[in-house]
This record gives C-alpha cells, sequence and structure tokens, in this order.
C-alpha cells in the first residue's frame, strides 16, 4: 500500500537530528518552524574558507583560514596564547575567554586550523577568538569545503555551525525526496510539477536554475560565486525564487477574486439619477472625475456579481460622497450598508457627513463603536440592525465582531482600507445577507488615499478593480508648507494667533513619537497647557486618544462647528476630520514622521477656498531621510509622488501598510527590488490559474500557513 508521506518541507524542525527543545525555541526567535522556512532564511554574507592561506601571506585586517601545528601554549587565567606554525612561519591565537578544558586541550604538537580575522600584533600574525578545529594530525582534519560557507541572521545560543548543519539536512531532505519521486510511480505526479513549474520560470528568466539547484546555490555556493549578488538578492539564484515567490502571490490573489466573483450578489439598481439626488443635499456639484467612479460604481453595483472595486484618489479629492452616492444607491434597493472605517474619530466624522446628506433622504443612519454608545444602546442598534430598521451603520472594528447581524446586507465600504487586513475586509463581507436572510455576498467597495505606483498597485489589488479620482474639487488652492526649527515657535504661535484671529481655525498636532499612547497624551496636554498660557483669548481645545470617546467626539464636534479655534491634538486627526475652514497645520517633530502621515496630516487643511498652510516644525540637526521627507513635502502636494519617493525610502510593505496588519511576509522578494519582474509574474499568474497541481505546489512552497498574502 502507498502511504503518502507529508511532503519534507512541511516538517517540523524538531524533526532534524540535533533540535532539541532549547534549539527549538531558539529557531522560533527566529521565526523558523518547518523545514521550509529554514530553506527561506537566506545568508546576509559568506565566507571564503575554501582555500589554506600560508601563515607567511597573511595580511592584516583580513580573514582568513590557516593550518598548522600548536608549538606552544602559554598564558594565564585572563589570557592564553597559542603559538602556530606552517612551516611558512608562525601566528598567534589569543583567547581572553577559555574554559579549562578548553586550555587543556591545546596541546603542542597537535594539528589545528583556524578561520578569525588576521592582525598584526607584537609577535607577528594574531587571531583573537578564532573558530579552529583541533586533531591529532593534519590528515585527520576534515577536508577543506570546496563551499563557501554561509552567515545566517542568528539569534544568542544559536551558533552559525549549528545553523549550517541544520540547513545542510533540510537541503538534503528535500534533494531526496524529489529522487525518491523519480523512482516511484505514485509521485511522479509530483517531480513533473516541480520541472513545469521550473520550466515556468526559466520561460520568463531565461538563466534561472531549477528551484532546488536555487537554494543550493544559495545556501551552499561554489568558490568563485558573486557573493555580493547573492547577498543582496540580485544574484539569477534569489531572483529565481523572488518571482516564484511573487508567482505564488498573486496567484492566491487572482484565485481569492475569482472565487469571489463566482458569488452570487443582489443587483442594486433602484433610485434613478442619485446624483441629481444627491445635489439636492450637498452644497456643490461633483467633480468630473467623481461622476466618472460614480458611474463605474453604478455599472458594478447593477451586476448579479459582487462588486470588488477600490477608489483611489488623494487626500481630499471627495472620496466619502463619492462613496455616500453608492450607499443610496444600496439602500433605495432596500439593502443595508455598513461603512467601516479604522478609527473612532473617522466614524464619527463619517456619520456627521452620512447623516446630513442621507437622514433628509429617509436613510437610517447609526453609529457603532467599541465602547460606544453606552452598552444598552448598543444592544439596541444591534437589534435594529438585525431588524432591518436601520439601513446604513458606521463603525470600526466593532462592526466584524460577531454579534452584529444584519437583515439584508447588500454593501460593505471599506475607507482607508490600508489600516486593515484583508481578514478584516473578509470578516465583513461573511455578513452579507439576502432578502430572505440567506448568505449573499455583498458589493465591496473600498477606499484608500494610498496611491501607489501602477505595476504595484496591480499586484497588491489584482483582486480589485480600481478607480481612481484624478481631480481635486474646484477652487482648492494648493497647502504651502514650509519647515522651522522649533526655536522658532514663537513666531509660529504667533501665526497661529494671527489666523484665528482672522476667523480661520488651525490644527496643532503633538505626534506620537513615543510608542506609548499615554505619553502622547501628555505631551499633547502639555502643548495645550502651554498654548492656552500663551494665547489666553483663543478658545483651544485638545483631543488624544487616552479621552473617554464621548469628550473628545464632544470637543471634535465643537471645533467643527467653530465654536473651538484651535485644536491640540495627537494624530488620532490624522483621518477623518473634515473642517473646511480651518486652515493652518501645524506638525511638531516632523522629521521623525513618515511621509504618507505628513501628508494624511496636511490633508486635514486646504479643504475650503482659503489659502493654507502646513508649518513642519523640527528639532534640529535635520539628518538624512527627516531631511528628505520634509523637503519633499515643501515641494510637492502630489500624494502620488509622495507615494512614489515613500516607496523608495521605507519599502512597498510600510507604503501598502500591509505590514502593520501583518498580512504579508515576503520571504524572498522585496518589492523594492524586484518590482522589474510584475510584468511577467502577473502575465504568468493569469496563464497558471487553472494549473491545478502547480498552484498547489506554489501554494505549499510560499503560502504555506494559508491566505497571508499581499492584498487588502
Ligand atoms: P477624502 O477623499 O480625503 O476622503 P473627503 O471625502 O473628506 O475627502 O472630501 C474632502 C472635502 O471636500 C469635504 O469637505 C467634501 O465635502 C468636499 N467635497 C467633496 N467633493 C466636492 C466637490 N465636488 N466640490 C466641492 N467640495 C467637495
Ligand atoms: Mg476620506
Amino acid at each position: 500500500m502507498h502511504v503518502t508521506q507529508p511532503p519534507p518541507a512541511s516538517l517540523p524542525l524538531d524533526q532534524l537530528v540535533g533540535v532539541g527543545p532549547g534549539t527549538r525555541i531558539r529557531l522560533t526567535r527566529l521565526e523558523l518552524f518547518t523545514v521550509q522556512d529554514l530553506l527561506f532564511h537566506f545568508p546576509i554574507r559568506y565566507e571564503d574558507r575554501t582555500r589554506i592561506t600560508p601563515i607567511a601571506a597573511l595580511t592584516d585586517g583580513t580573514t582568513a583560514l590557516i593550518q598548522g601545528t600548536v608549538t606552544h601554549v602559554r598564558g594565564h587565567r585572563q589570557q592564553m596564547m597559542v603559538d602556530v606554525s606552517d612551516g611558512s612561519g608562525g601566528a598567534t591565537l589569543l583567547f581572553f575567554h577559555f574554559t579549562p578544558a578548553q586550555r587543556a586541550a591545546l596541546r603542542p604538537g597537535l594539528a589545528v586550523r583556524c578561520w578569525g580575522d588576521v592582525r598584526t600584533g607584537m609577535f607577528g600574525a594574531e587571531m583573537v577568538h578564532p573558530e579552529y578545529q583541533l586533531r591529532e594530525h593534519a590528515d585527520r582534519l576534515p577536508p577543506v569545503s570546496a563551499q563557501l560557507t554561509a552567515v545566517y541572521p542568528s539569534t544568542d545560543g544559536l551558533p552559525q555551525a549549528r545553523l549550517r548543519a541544520l540547513v545542510s539536512q533540510a537541503l538534503t531532505l528535500i534533494a531526496a525526496d524529489v529522487d525518491a519521486a523519480d523512482v516511484d510511480a505514485a509521485d511522479v505526479d509530483a517531480a513533473d510539477v516541480d520541472a513545469a513549474l521550473d520550466g515556468c520560470v526559466r520561460a520568463a528568466l531565461p538563466a534561472a536554475p531549477g528551484y532546488l539547484a536555487a537554494l543550493g546555490e544559495i545556501h551552499q555556493p561554489a568558490a568563485g560565486t558573486d557573493t555580493a549578488a547573492l547577498a543582496d538578492g540580485t544574484h539569477v539564484a534569489r531572483v529565481r525564487l523572488a518571482f516564484e515567490e511573487l508567482l505564488a502571490q498573486q496567484v492566491a490573489v487572482l484565485r481569492n477574486r475569482r472565487r469571489q466573483k463566482l458569488e452570487a450578489a443582489a443587483p442594486l439598481t433602484a433610485g434613478g439619477d442619485l446624483t441629481q439626488v444627491m445635489a439636492t443635499v450637498t452644497s456643490y456639484r461633483l467633480t468630473n472625475a467623481q461622476r466618472r467612479v460614480v458611474q463605474e460604481l453604478d455599472h458594478d453595483l447593477a451586476a448579479p456579481r459582487p462588486m470588488l472595486r477600490l477608489v483611489q484618489g488623494d487626500v481630499g479629492c471627495g472620496k466619502t460622497v463619492v462613496a455616500a452616492h453608492a450607499c443610496l444607491r444600496a439602500v433605495r434597493s432596500g439593502y443595508q450598508v455598513a461603512v467601516m472605517v479604522p478609527t473612532e474619530v473617522l466614524a464619527e466624522q463619517h456619520l456627521l457627513s452620512f447623516t446630513t446628506w442621507l437622514a433628509p433622504l429617509g436613510v437610517r443612519v447609526a453609529l457603532l463603536l467599541g465602547r460606544r454608545p453606552a452598552a444598552r444602546q448598543r444592544e439596541a442598534i444591534r437589534a435594529r440592525l438585525a431588524a432591518g430598521e436601520l439601513d446604513l451603520i458606521i463603525g470600526t472594528q466593532a462592526l466584524i465582531q460577531s454579534p452584529v447581524t444584519f437583515a439584508r446586507l447588500g454593501l460593505v465600504v471599506i475607507d482607508e482600507q490600508h489600516r486593515f487586513g484583508v481578514r478584516q475586509r473578509l470578516a465583513l463581507k461573511e455578513k452579507g445577507r439576502g432578502a430572505s436572510g440567506e448568505p449573499l455576498a455583498p458589493h465591496q467597495l473600498v477606499l484608500t488615499a494610498t496611491p501607489i505606483p501602477r505595476t504595484l498597485a496591480q499586484t497588491a489589488y489584482a483582486d480589485l478593480d480600481i478607480s481612481l479620482i484624478d481631480e481635486l474639487p474646484p477652487g482648492r488652492l494648493p497647502v504651502t508648507t514650509v519647515s522651522l526649527p522649533d526655536s522658532r515657535r514663537e513666531a509660529v504661535i504667533a501665526r497661529v494667533a494671527a489666523a484665528c484671529q482672522a476667523g480661520r481655525q488651525a490644527y496643532w498636532v503633538c505626534p506620537l513619537i513615543e510608542t506609548s499612547a499615554k505619553v502622547a497624551a501628555e505631551a499633547a496636554e502639555a502643548t495645550a497647557a502651554r498654548l492656552r498660557a500663551d494665547l489666553p483669548r483663543l478658545a483651544i481645545g485638545l483631543a488624544h486618544g487616552r479621552q473617554p470617546g464621548a469628550e473628545r467626539a464632544a470637543v471634535l464636534a465643537a471645533f467643527a462647528a467653530g465654536t473651538l479655534s484651535l485644536l491640540v491634538a495627537t494624530t488620532v486627526i490624522e483621518v477623518g476630520l473634515d473642517v473646511p475652514n480651518a486652515s493652518l497645520m501645524v506638525i511638531e517633530n516632523a522629521e521623525r514622521l513618515g511621509l504618507a502621515q505628513l501628508h494624511q496630516l496636511r490633508g486635514r487643511v486646504g479643504r475650503g477656498r482659503a489659502q493654507s498652510h502646513c508649518v513642519l516644525l523640527y528639532a534640529p540637526p535635520l539628518a538624512g531621510h527627516g531631511r528628505a521627507r520634509l523637503a519633499l513635502l515643501r515641494a510637492t502636494n502630489d500624494g502620488f509622488r509622495i507615494a512614489e519617493q515613500d516607496l523608495a525610502l521605507r519599502g512597498p510593505g510600510e507604503v501598502l501598510g500591509t505590514r502593520q496588519t501583518g498580512e504579508v511576509r515576503l520571504r524572498a522578494a522585496d518589492l523594492r527590488r524586484d518590482h522589474a519582474l510584475l510584468p511577467a509574474v502577473q502575465a504568468l499568474a493569469a496563464a497558471l490559474l487553472d494549473e491545478p497541481g502547480l498552484l498547489s505546489t506554489l501554494e505549499s512552497r510560499w503560502l504555506p500557513r494559508g491566505h497571508d498574502y499581499v492584498s487588502v
């Protein structure tokens, strides 16, 4: 009988020889759990231990392999000196920490081979704490390695030699598995799949080695290999794996899309021309870009398959009102809508906007947050949702906590999606219900202000159709931005006073520079106290994340109503506040914030017709990336350009926001380095969708823990 063994790549590491509980814990610390993880644990550099250097030829400052005979052991408790001679000359090994056993073992006359850093000391060549091997005779020393020696990222108590031995076992295991498959008829398919996959990759990367060969080249490269290219990931063996990983990710995202697109959804078509209706409740006409996107949404919503659409547009372009059109369409068609946002502040803002627009049109809107409203009211809201007596619910992640059920959820809107992970989006989607309570896929509308370069967008959002709002509402003047050292604080305070006295409003942001919200809140409190002392005639409010939500909501409402002139806040206001009369933004410690965050914060002003200003206060000296970021913000208001720079400075994981949500952990690929591969990856991924064998191999190598793929 043929018993299918689990593929060796999925074996837990404690199945390898020499892995006891201690080593297992240390491997876990490196996030290495299976043989597969170990294979993708790539060296950071390599050492050339393939040649023995004659002692006489050693040069200061190099790292070298020498071999000779112990001639003399000297020293005392604190220091041991071991003289070694190889015929060409003599060298001294120096040890400052050693055990008595070590000392006893180092006897004159023994053969020794050492690897270490060479320095020229008082008595000639020296090596401090070299790695060494001792034998009775030189011919008992193991053969000199023909391969370069890998050096891995490691952790305390896990020596390089141990890691190397484990990787070597892992490589042997998977190579043996492929060999076995060649002779074992039942596994022939698996071997064919490996070969087919290698062939597919080679069609895009002609010089690429096969999967196994690539792993071998990376962990045990032959002497003479370009190790710099191996270590920085530009070597073809690394590129080959990066390509395959991106392919696996892309295929997973496309399959997810395909699966969702097969589900049934309710066509939402009632209500006629809603732009006419909405124009009666907003004070403006849509821009051409908004109008176009509303049409795209209408088109998707009318289909019996779920809409999966991302609306991208720079901060301030007016995504909310576009989403409101889709919401109204759903409600007029007899369905409920859930709007999920990442922060309570944004939820409150949306409650205000949606209520202003949609309540006069008969839409019943409510808010559901983690701890607000009070438990009894929350219960009542849930009951009304379940009974279909509410049309539109706005909330934070509280919405995906299980007790929330819907009578007939037809549309989910996710704002500022980069703050969420794919799991959260799916959890909300699962709540979709049809007219008689049967599960039905809701339409999905996702909004983001993170404009990312096209190829990257196509990869990260391959499961979504993309609409772009590439136009700001008319009459907007670009925000002017200056950066000032914090020694100019007095001048900035005077400017705040002048703006507020002229009837405008201002923000003063104290970013979260410490990791604790408590410390940030205290910093904001202290700043507010100082500003109140300096500007006694101004009405100054304070908002931060440690306030009771209702208290913060009251402050924000007062600011929105114009009763407060100046709002001192932490970054809780980063997304969500929409107060067109605010025209001055001061950001303290701006040098410590990322580009995307600064751009979002700055987007809180410039929403009205007045000229707005942003002052970036920094603590000198301004260096490196901090200087570059502030210079770029002064130079441009274009979120797209800023995102591209952000990509260059921080890498795509951060830019896409996926890193924060833990969705993606690329092992071989680095989108910053490898994005040129994406067009070929995308083409191949589409072609592979109907190749189940290849797909399952890709998945088992790269996505063993389920759907942790790059997506929204
Ligand atoms: P974002 O795209 O950043 O979410 P918002 O939806 O918050 O932007 O819109 C920013 C501001 O612009 C809001 O005050 C909104 O009411 C206003 N706005 C949106 N569309 C228009 C328009 N077509 N004309 C004038 N103002 C608009
Ligand atoms: Mg918005």
